[in-house]
């Protein structure tokens, strides 16, 4: 798709952090932490993304570089048509008014010293979406009642610390609202907040999807809640993608085994209905991202790992819209992986 037909596009993004006070770097090149390589995702008006992995996967990095919180090592970032400049400041600030965040842990971000009328004022000034008391009153007063807390009047002379998570959660996300973002990104939202609440949060989430035509990132580490929640879903692995398609198929179908890993341990409510499910072999924990393993970095949890997974796989289509990292999906090597014993881990 040409860029100016874009509504927003990620290609190859990568963000490297140097290694500090290397001692090897004396004796050669200087180490790196591969936090992020060639992360790619397009987004569409009134759909939802997950973004899955586990702790070290590089969501949280995706999170702070379409943000903008970050400057990426390389890729480009293109929004309605236009490649954004990061450094420029009022492209930036600009691009913001778009693209907002919500964090995982709202009360670290809200200041606690500070009331909710304050908090939501904030970004209706400087943004220039209110002026004048009585309209930024007016306008605050819509947004908790967007977001469900009412009385909204009543909310507005709280607190943070006088509120429960689930509501500090919800002003958060009015925070964000504030300035009409057309993309959310709310990193792990529900993960700090009770069972009890995060359904309502979610189902929240997918109403402002609906009635604002948002389009949203969820990132997550519970694949159960991308699978009830999400439309599309992206698996990371190790600062990589592995998998990414619609939602239905990469929980219904799951090529890479790193998903059916993740899916074989996340609680399915409706097991019963579809039978037993079969439990994945996959042992270990995620390797180090400053000597990621040559080739698969899934490579030394895998139970079909063979020698020509010490190459990098390349991405293979399962059908147009849903494709997978791994060699076994190259009819070939499939056949190999049988026959041949699994590379020693790296
Ligand atoms: Fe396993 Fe090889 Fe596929 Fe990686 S490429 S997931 S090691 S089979």
């Amino acid at each position: 798709m040409a860029d100016q037909d874009t509504f927003f596009r990620v290609d190859g993004l990568t963000k490297h952090y140097p290694v500090k006070r290397d001692v090897r770097r004396l004796a050669g090149k200087p180490k790196v932490v591969h936090a992020l390589d060639d992360f790619t995702l397009e987004l569409t008006p009134g759909r939802t993304v997950a973004v899955v992995g586990e702790s070290g996967s590089g969501k949280s990095t995706v999170a702070r570089l379409m943000a903008r919180l970050e400057t990426p090592t390389a890729g480009r970032i293109v929004l309605a048509g236009k490649e954004t400049q990061p450094r420029r400041r009022a492209a930036v600030r600009g691009y913001r008014r778009e693209v907002q965040l919500t964090l995982q842990d709202p009360y670290a971000s809200l200041n606690p010293l500070r009331t909710v009328a304050y908090i939501l004022e904030r970004p209706l000034r400087i943004h220039g979406m209110a002026s004048g008391r009585a309209e930024i009153e007016r306008r605050s007063i819509e947004l908790l009642e967007q977001v469900h807390l009412t009385p909204a009047e009543q909310f507005l002379r709280k607190r943070p610390n006088e509120l429960s998570g689930g509501q500090r959660q919800r002003v958060s996300i009015a925070r964000a609202l504030a300035v009409e973002p057309r993309i959310l990104i709310a990193d792990e939202p529900v993960s700090m907040l009770d069972v009890s609440v995060r359904l309502s949060v979610l189902n929240l989430f997918r109403e402002l999807v609906v009635e604002k035509s948002l389009a949203l990132v969820y990132i997550t580490h519970d694949i159960a809640s991308a699978r009830y929640f999400a439309d599309d879903i992206v698996v990371m692995y190790a600062g990589q993608i592995l998998e990414a398609g619609p939602a239905e198929e990469v929980t219904q179908q799951p090529t890479h085994p790193y998903t059916q890993l993740l899916l074989s341990a996340a609680p399915d409510p409706e097991a019963r209905r579809r039978g037993p499910r079969q439990r994945f072999a996959g042992t270990g924990e995620a390797p180090s991202l400053i000597d990621p393993p040559v080739g698969c970095r899934f490579r030394p949890r895998c139970p079909h790992a063979m020698e020509s997974c010490l190459e990098q796989p390349p991405r293979r289509h399962v059908d147009p819209a849903h494709w997978a990292a791994c060699w076994l999906l190259d009819p070939d090597e499939a056949e190999q992986s049988t026959q041949s014993p699994a590379p020693s881990a790296a």
